[in-house]
C-alpha cells in the first residue's frame, strides 16, 4: 500500500443514501398525486411555514430593501464576474455546418431549454451565491423562463438577500419552497408555473436524490450534494492556511468531506493539529458542522511522492481542488478528476464559491469522473439539422435503402425509395 491513512473517515456519502432514497421517492409520489396540496405540507411539516409561495413584485421590493448598499455592490460584482465568464463559455459553442456529400448540408446549433429550475439551498446557510451562479447562467444562455427556488426560514421566508440576488439575476419568479417538495413544485409545474425542462443547483442529500430520481422526465445539470474538497500539499506549504481551508470546507454540513493529500508527514500533522483549533474558534451552527464533518468524514492520507498524490487525487475526484504545492503547471497538466482547480496559495475555493466567476454548481460524490461543474452549456441542447438537394438525396438515399432492407425495416427503405423514384424517375434502382 503506497498510502498511508493519517486519518480515515468513519462514513462517506454514500452511507446514508438508502433511506434518503426511499424517504425522497414517498415524498415525490405523494406531492405528484397531491398537488400543490401535499407540496403545501411538505412545507409545513419540513419548513414549517405556511406564508406565500410565489413571492409577488412587493415583497421583492421590500426584500430589496433589507439589503445593505454595500451588500448589492458585492452582489453587484459577484453577478458581474459570473455573467462575463458564462458568455465566454457561451461563445465556445460554436454553430457548425459540413457538406457531408455534395448538395446534403449537415449542421449543428445549440438551442436553450425553455423553463430552467434552480435550486438555491437555504437550510443552514443563506446561499446568496448560489442564487447568482444559476440563475445568471440560465439567463446567459438564454432559457425563456427561470424559476429561482429557495427555502423558506420558518415563519420569515426565504432571506432577502437571496431574492434580492435571484431578481437582479433575472429570475421571472420565485418559489418560497426548499427540499424535495420544492423541486416537485418545479418539476410537476404546481403553483402555476411551467413544468421545468431542467433542474439545477445544489443542495443536500434529499434535493440531491430528488434531482436523482427526476432525472428522464426533466433534465438535471448534475449530482450536487454535500460539498466535498481535497487539497495537494507539499512540504512548501502554510500549515495554517491548509487547515484554514480545510475548515472552511467542512463547515458546509456535518456531512461534507474533506480531503487532505500530502508528501509531507510534519505538514500532515501540523495541519491535524491546527484543525481542531480552528474548528472550536468559529459560531455555534458552523463549529457544529465542522466538527461532525471532520471527525466523520475526514480524511489525511501521506503518499510516497507527487505522482501518487495526484493519483489519489483523482481516485477522490474531489468537488474542489486546492493545489499548494510547488510547480503548478505541472499539476494543472497532471490533474484529471475535479469539478474545479484553485492553483496556489493565492486563490481558495472560497472564492470560487462566492465571487471569482466560476461556478460554484459543482459534481460532488466523485461525479468529477464524468462531468464537469454548471456551466451555459448545461442548459442548452446540442441538435442537429440537415437539407439537401435532389442530387445531394440520391447516394445517401441508395445507401439508407440497402442499410434498411438489410436491417428487414422495410418501412425506412420505401421513405428513401419514393425519393429515388420522384426526383429520378427515368432510373432504376433495383
Ligand atoms: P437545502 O436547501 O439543500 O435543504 C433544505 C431542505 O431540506 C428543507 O427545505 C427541507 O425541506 C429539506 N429537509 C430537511 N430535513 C429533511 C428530512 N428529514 N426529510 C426530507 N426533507 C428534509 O439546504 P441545506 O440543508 O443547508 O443543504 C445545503 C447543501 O448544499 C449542503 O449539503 C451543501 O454542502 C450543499 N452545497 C453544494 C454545492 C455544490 O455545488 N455541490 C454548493 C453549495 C452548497
Amino acid at each position: 500500500m503506497t498510502r498511508e491513512y493519517l486519518k480515515k473517515a468513519e462514513k462517506t456519502a454514500m452511507t446514508d443514501a438508502g433511506d434518503v432514497r426511499e424517504t425522497v421517492q414517498g415524498i415525490l409520489n405523494d406531492i405528484e398525486s397531491g398537488g400543490d396540496a401535499a407540496a403545501l405540507k411538505y412545507a409545513q411539516k419540513f419548513d414549517n411555514y405556511q406564508g406565500s409561495v410565489i413571492l409577488g413584485e412587493e415583497e421583492i421590493a421590500a426584500a430589496s430593501v433589507l439589503v445593505s448598499q454595500k451588500l448589492k455592490d458585492d452582489i453587484a460584482f459577484a453577478h458581474d464576474n459570473v455573467r462575463r465568464f458564462a458568455e465566454v463559455q457561451k461563445s465556445t459553442m460554436s454553430e457548425v455546418e459540413l457538406e457531408v456529400v455534395p448538395g446534403l448540408i449537415a449542421g449543428q446549433k445549440a438551442i436553450p431549454c425553455r423553463a430552467a429550475g434552480c435550486y438555491v439551498p437555504g437550510g443552514r446557510y443563506s446561499h446568496i451565491a448560489s442564487a447568482i451562479m444559476t440563475v445568471t447562467t440560465a439567463k446567459v444562455a438564454g432559457c425563456r423562463h427561470i424559476v429561482a427556488c429557495s427555502p423558506p426560514r420558518a415563519g420569515e421566508g426565504i432571506a432577502p438577500a437571496i431574492i434580492y440576488a435571484a431578481d437582479l439575476c433575472g429570475a421571472d419568479k420565485i418559489l418560497s419552497m426548499g427540499g424535495v417538495q420544492g423541486v416537485a413544485a418545479m418539476t410537476f409545474g404546481l403553483f402555476g408555473l411551467p413544468k421545468a425542462d431542467i433542474l439545477v443547483g445544489p443542495g443536500n442529500q434529499f434535493v440531491a436524490e430528488a434531482k436523482r430520481i427526476l432525472f428522464g422526465r426533466v433534465g438535471i445539470d448534475m449530482i450536487a450534494g454535500p460539498t466535498d474538497s481535497l487539497i495537494l500539499a507539499d512540504k512548501g506549504a502554510d500549515p495554517f492556511i491548509v487547515a484554514t481551508d480545510l475548515v472552511g470546507q467542512a463547515e458546509h454540513g456535518y456531512n461534507s468531506p474533506v480531503w487532505l493529500v500530502t508528501d509531507d508527514r510534519p505538514l500532515a500533522e501540523k495541519v491535524m493539529e491546527i484543525v481542531p483549533k480552528l474548528i472550536a474558534d468559529l459560531p455555534e451552527l458552523n463549529r457544529a458542522n465542522a466538527e461532525a464533518a471532520w471527525r466523520d468524514y475526514a480524511e489525511v492520507i501521506l503518499c510516497p511522492n507527487r505522482e501518487e498524490m495526484a493519483a489519489c487525487s483523482d481516485d477522490y475526484a474531489p468537488e474542489h481542488l486546492t493545489v499548494q504545492a510547488d510547480d503548478l503547471e505541472w499539476w494543472l497538466e497532471r490533474l484529471q478528476c475535479y469539478g474545479s482547480l484553485f492553483l496556489g496559495e493565492e486563490t481558495t475555493v472560497a472564492f470560487g464559491d462566492k465571487a471569482s466567476g466560476t461556478n460554484h454548481v459543482l459534481p460532488t460524490s466523485q461525479s468529477a469522473k464524468y462531468t464537469g461543474g454548471l456551466s451555459v452549456h448545461k442548459y442548452m441542447k446540442i441538435v442537429t439539422w440537415q437539407r439537401a438537394t435532389r442530387e445531394g438525396s440520391r447516394p445517401v438515399a441508395e445507401a439508407t435503402a440497402r442499410i434498411s432492407r438489410l436491417e428487414g425495416m422495410e418501412g425506412h427503405a420505401r421513405s428513401a425509395d419514393a425519393r429515388l423514384h420522384k426526383y429520378f424517375p427515368e432510373e432504376n434502382f433495383d
